[in-house]
């Protein structure tokens, strides 16, 4: 892997108070549509910027999620992903008889989240929602759809708030686009 921090711009597209004033929209959607015992399983390791922010949320309103992490990997390059999923980190808690929110920093193949879907639905939760950070409309190869959307935003590269190029910019507070 590279070590040297590749030398892009970086255009804010959305705003650090944007996301967070939006995320705490969400908090009270998911709130309202969840109980308040929902397991979350975050999708690493580009999630996990919004899963912080979105507990804390959850807990301003009244939720008290149990929070399990899955690392999910497909071949491909860095920009663009293969349609082969595959587990690289298994949760460590039981999924069965839960009602879950699998949280995930973008939708856009739809073939990560419909990988996470079918497993847990296999592994016997209650029920299972989406909750993603970014959605790229139009992208879509599989059949699948968040029940909570942060942004829907066009088809560009973007990176920040966890979402990363070559494992650099997730630190970056805002989502910004690479534009060199
Ligand atoms: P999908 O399986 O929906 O095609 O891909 C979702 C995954 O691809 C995301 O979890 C993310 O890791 C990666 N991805 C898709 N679009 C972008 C993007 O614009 N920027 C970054 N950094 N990752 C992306
Ligand atoms: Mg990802």
């Amino acid at each position: 892997m590279n070590a040297v921090k590749p030398d892009n711009k970086v255009e804010i597209l959305i705003s650090a108070a944007e996301i967070a004033g939006r995320v705490a929209t969400l908090a009270e959607n998911i709130a309202a549509q969840l109980p308040p015992n929902m397991m979350i399983v975050a999708l690493l390791r580009g999630s996990f910027v919004f899963t912080a922010d979105l507990i804390r949320a959850l807990h301003l309103v009244g939720a008290h999620p149990q929070v399990e992490f899955m690392a999910l990997g497909s071949y491909g390059n860095q920009t663009a992903s293969s349609g082969d999923v595959h587990i690289v980190r298994d949760l460590t808690e039981n999924v069965a008889g839960r009602d879950v929110l699998i949280v995930d920093d973008i939708l856009e193949s739809g073939r990560t989240l419909t990988f996470a879907r079918d497993l847990l639905r296999k592994r016997g939760a209650t029920s299972i929602k989406i909750a993603v950070l970014l959605e790229k409309p139009g992208k879509r190869m599989t059949d699948i759809d968040a029940d909570f959307v942060g942004f829907t935003i066009s088809d560009k590269f973007v990176v920040g708030f966890g979402l990363d190029y070559a494992n650099y910019y997730r630190e970056l507070p805002y989502i910004g686009v690479v534009t060199t």
